[in-house]
């Protein structure tokens, strides 16, 4: 348990653990929260008092009797804070407003270009797209609207930096300056890499009985396979954002030109547009990756040679890939997302038949290999999970209802 700090931010840190804990436990009294978080009653009063004022704790009016006194109850007040989640797919942006259970509460998809030259296409829709999301986020006039988290398929750097993407093609974007110009509303934007939040989702949903120091999540799309790492709950960023990029561990040195470079990437045998043209003879287009990977799972259920041998290489390849990560970190779990999900009974058995010869070296040198419990929703997951916490950490960040200005 918390105990409350002595220190000069002693109001936020007490403030902060009184709202986590209601977020936590739920509906609680007064003295709930007294026994939960150590602070004296005087505190606790004008702490829920404050959090009442800037609506973040609502009063539903229910009585709990404890030791025969009724008692008046508080709890979170979910619609009070809404996020704006974008994520940028080639050729669309999707997009989301989410509050702090969860839930979507809006969304959107606007398609680009991907075929034009340079990012004018892509930032002029994502402009046009984050205001329309503030609006719909706005039209709650008590709903207050914190920030914007954008979610890429390529590395970042200082939360707003896309250095690279091979995935569309683009690099060196400084998203929070060059949309600065484009957008209506005072957007405070926060650029992630999608493996990377999909990374700190899973972590935070394994089962405590597997709760490992060292996680790696590796996930597929369309077009390649991404992933993040995370060590005691910290995604490792490593020295320029790059760690934990495993679609670009090298499983055949002989193998086919990866666009990063570098031969018989991990991404050339996982993605779902690779697989699918393996299968088919021609890969389809990244748009229709959907419907492929559905086919694709449809004629391995049905026992096709051509697919089960396609997806035994990848789950060959996987194993390699996860057996240089084991290698390098010590991992305790990987979790498979994305279309690695759907695949996972194909692929997992490679990578167990891996796991058993080493295990009769060394039994303890083998992660346990996990789907993704959020499925193809780990990186927006994780982005809610980042401005959840922005309030949960400082409570204060939220304006009083009276001193907010109505929009
Ligand atoms: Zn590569």
């Amino acid at each position: 348990m918390a105990s409350p700090a002595d220190t000069a931010d002693v109001r936020r840190h007490n403030t902060s653990l009184v709202l986590r804990q209601v977020a936590e436990a739920g509906v609680s009294s007064r003295a709930d929260i007294r026994r939960a978080t150590g602070l004296v009653s005087g505190s606790v009063t004008s702490i829920v008092a404050d959090l009442l004022s800037r609506g973040l704790l609502v009063e539903p009016g229910d009585l709990v009797s404890t030791r025969g006194r009724p008692q008046r109850v508080v709890g979170l007040n979910s619609r009070r804070v809404v996020g704006l989640v974008a994520t940028v797919v080639p050729g669309a942006v999707e997009l989301e407003v989410t509050d702090l259970s969860g839930q979507p509460r809006w969304s959107r998809r606007r398609t680009y270009d991907e075929r034009a030259h340079g990012s004018s296409a892509l930032l002029t829709t994502l402009a046009e797209g984050l205001d329309e999301a503030w609006d719909a986020a706005a039209a709650d006039r008590n709903a207050y609207v914190l920030g914007t988290v954008l979610i890429v398929p390529g590395t970042v750097a200082a939360d707003s930096v896309m250095t690279d993407s091979i995935d569309l093609g683009l690099r060196n974007i400084d998203f929070q300056a060059e949309l600065a110009p484009l957008l209506r509303y005072p957007h405070c934007l926060s650029v992630f890499n999608d493996g990377r939040l999909g990374a700190l989702a899973e972590y935070q949903a394994l089962p405590p009985a597997v709760s490992p120091h060292v996680m790696a999540y590796v996930f597929s799309g369309p077009l390649g396979v991404g992933g993040g790492l995370v060590l005691d709950n910290q995604l490792f960023r490593g020295q320029h954002g790059l760690a934990g990029e495993v679609g670009h561990v090298v499983v055949d040195k002989d193998g086919p030109e990866c666009a990063c470079g570098a031969r018989g990437c991990l991404t050339l045998y996982l993605g779902t547009v690779a697989l699918a043209g393996r299968v088919f003879g021609m890969p389809p287009e990244p748009s229709a990756a959907g419907e492929a990977s559905r086919l694709l799972v449809a004629k391995a259920n049905a026992g096709d040679e051509r697919t089960l041998a396609v997806l035994a290489d990848a789950g060959d390849a996987l194993a390699s890939a996860v057996s240089t990560m084991s290698h390098l970190t010590d991992l305790g779990a990987v979790v498979l997302g994305g279309d690695l999900a759907l695949f996972r009974d194909w692929l997992l058995e490679p990578v167990n038949a891996l796991a058993v010869s080493r295990a009769r070296v060394n039994p303890r040198f083998w992660p346990k290999v996990e789907a993704a419990r959020f499925g193809d929703r780990s990186p927006q997951t994780g982005a809610w999970l980042t401005l959840r916490e922005r309030v949960l950490a400082n409570p204060r960040v939220v304006p009083p209802m009276t001193a907010y200005t109505p929009r």
